[in-house]
């Protein structure tokens, strides 16, 4: 009886812990948008993934940016601002475009609330 509410806490404490360290699966990284919010908590292994936040749905974009995650995982690593440094000069440029591409794809959509604003 003991030793199991021991193990319960034992297991407690080891998956408090787990959540609190980065991720170290493939799947480490995604991205968000506003009315899609991934799990900051990976599935496999509990751990912290990094969520990097795009203002809109990335929609024709979405396959670079995605390709483009492990750079932007990289410039931010186990801190929360980024760190361009870390990046080559071609890392530098293909996150370059994939951003640039995003906000192209995005610009031109036309929401109500949008158009609402510009009077
Ligand atoms: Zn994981």
């Amino acid at each position: 009886m003991n030793g199991a509410r021991n193990l319960n806490s034992r297991i407690n404490r080891l998956e408090q812990t787990l959540g609190t360290l980065p991720c170290t699966c493939p799947d480490s990284a995604d991205l968000a948008w506003p009315g899609h919010q991934p799990d900051t908590h990976c599935a496999s292994c509990g751990g912290e993934r990094l969520i990097y936040p795009l203002a809109n749905h990335p929609r024709s974009a979405e396959p670079l940016i995605r390709q483009a995650l492990p750079i932007i995982e990289k410039a931010f690593g186990t801190d929360q601002r980024a760190d361009l440094s870390t990046l080559t000069d071609q890392e530098l440029h293909q996150l370059k475009t994939a951003l640039q591409t995003v906000e192209q794809a995005t610009t031109y959509k036309r929401t109500p609330i949008a158009d609402g604003d510009s009077r």
